[in-house]
């Protein structure tokens, strides 16, 4: 199968032989001819599966060779995206593949300054990809219509529900044409997300290029079990008996972040750090420059990680376990990209046992344990397997006690009052439901 049997139109099919793109991804042989088509589309395509061409190239071919000349302050399809690098990559990925075509696209998400984004706006824009808080204040600040809209495209939605804007996507529906093209992908089908398309799409057709919430097969995975005081002298081990070269590195807070590059940095590593808290060019610097492998160490949150598309990533490791068992796919989903092999490595203390097994019941498989002479753990990371059970060993007789040790540990407690430092304020862990659904709230075990 080529992309010129898949329909795609001269134009397209220069700027990827400039990329280099030989052969459709699954998910693009899918989704390419039903968009083209008109269909609603919901698909489930992880990370890596080449879901951005997937849906932007057809996308760009509709706008080409349909519909009307786009008029001020117009935008003729949308694309949303939870997170400003994440605009930024996909209104990258969308220029390339316009090339060729007479066509405006352009990116718009906060943390800017506003006014740039309203002039560009006024002669109004082929294809936006936008964050939707940005969108609603360009929207309400009339600079903005959506009269033209002909396609949405929702790109990680799973994420944007994650992050909490469901207000924000329903308000946004609510503003545009009832009759369009909705394209919704997800790396996962939660029940919300099977709720969200309910309301959103149209008869779609689905398209699943991986088995649901498994994890990419070309990453190899495992786990080495740690205290959590020693999680940074075991890093600092592992990378150098390791000598790795380019390393993206998941912690849980913006303070965790902050202290491990610190760290890094006071021993000379090469290491920077990107979270929420950043301003925005702070974080596109330091992703530049990982990405130009000037910096050796990304040190980064969930939130400002999402849908990064670094070339050939070697190993991600996971400093913290993603408090949301489903990021672990999307922090993994950051190696092994395109057909290349990856590794990904999650250092584990007895804290985090409960999101280890959850990461293992959602992804169907017992993580491998390759634990590190000299840093075996005083507090045993209690046995997991992927049927969401922590295995307890046979209770030893108590041993009386001695002054301090801190007493019972809870396991199940995910947050560690010890660490100075708050969750992402914008991550909220639960799921909310768009408020345009009707009918009773289905909440997760
Ligand atoms: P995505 O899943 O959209 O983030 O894409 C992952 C990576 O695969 C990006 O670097 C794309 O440029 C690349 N890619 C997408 N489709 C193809 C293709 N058909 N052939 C080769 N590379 C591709």
């Amino acid at each position: 199968m080529t992309f010129a049997t898949l329909g795609l139109i001269e134009p397209l099919l220069r700027s990827l032989e400039t990329l280099g793109y030989q052969t459709p991804t699954p998910v693009q042989a899918q989704a390419i001819p039903a968009v083209l088509a008109g269909r609603d589309l919901m698909a489930a395509a992880q990370t890596g599966t080449g879901k951005t061409a997937g849906f932007a190239l057809p996308l760009l071919q509709l706008l080409a060779m349909e519909g009307p000349k786009v008029t001020a302050n117009s935008v003729r399809a949308l694309i949303l995206v939870p997170t400003r690098e994440l605009a930024e990559q996909v209104h990258e990925a969308v220029r390339q593949y316009a090339e060729n075509l007479p066509l405006r696209t352009y990116a718009v998400y906060g943390g800017v300054s506003i006014n740039p984004q309203m002039m560009k706006l006024r002669s109004g824009v082929d294809l936006l990809v936008a964050t939707p808080g940005r969108l609603l204040d360009l929207f309400r600040q009339n600079a903005l219509k959506f009269n033209q809209l002909q396609t949405l495209v929702l790109d990680e939605a799973d994420r944007m529900l994650d992050l909490g804007f469901s207000e924000e996507l329903a308000n946004i529906y609510r503003a545009l044409p009832k009759k369009r093209q909705t394209l919704l992908f997800s790396a996962t089908f939660s029940d919300d997300i099977r709720l969200l398309a309910g309301q959103m799409l149209n008869d779609p057709l689905t398209v699943e290029v991986s088995p649901r919430n498994v994890a990419a097969n070309t990453v190899k995975q495992w786990v080495v079990t740690v205290d959590k005081k020693r999680k940074p002298e075991l890093f600092v081990h592992l990378m150098r008996k390791g000598k790795w070269k380019q390393v993206l590195v998941f912690a849980k807070t913006r303070n965790g972040v902050d202290a491990l590059v610190e760290k890094l940095q006071g021993l000379g590593i090469n290491a920077d750090g990107i979270h929420g808290d950043k301003p925005q060019a702070t974080r596109q610097r330091a992703l530049d420059r990982f990405k130009l492998s000037e910096v050796q160490i990304l040190v980064a949150t969930d939130v400002a990680a999402r849908g990064l598309d670094i070339e050939d990533l070697p190993l991600v490791v996971n400093f913290d376990l993603p408090i949301v068992a489903e990021d672990y796919i999307h922090r993994i989903g950051r190696t092994g990209r395109a057909g290349s092999t990856g590794e990904a490595i999650s250092l584990v203390c007895a804290d985090e046992v409960n999101l280890l097994s959850a990461i293992e019941t959602l992804t169907r498989q017992t993580l491998k344990r390759q634990n590190e002479p000299d840093f075996e753990p005083e507090h045993r990371v209690p046995d997991t397997d992927a049927s969401g059970q922590v295995i307890k060993k046979p209770k030893k007789p108590k041993k009386p006690k001695t002054s301090g040790g801190g007493g019972k540990r809870n396991l199940g407690k995910w947050v560690d009052t010890g660490e100075a430092s708050a969750p992402e304020p914008s991550v909220k862990p639960v799921r909310k439901v768009p408020v345009f659904n009707t009918g009773p709230r289905k909440r997760k075990p």
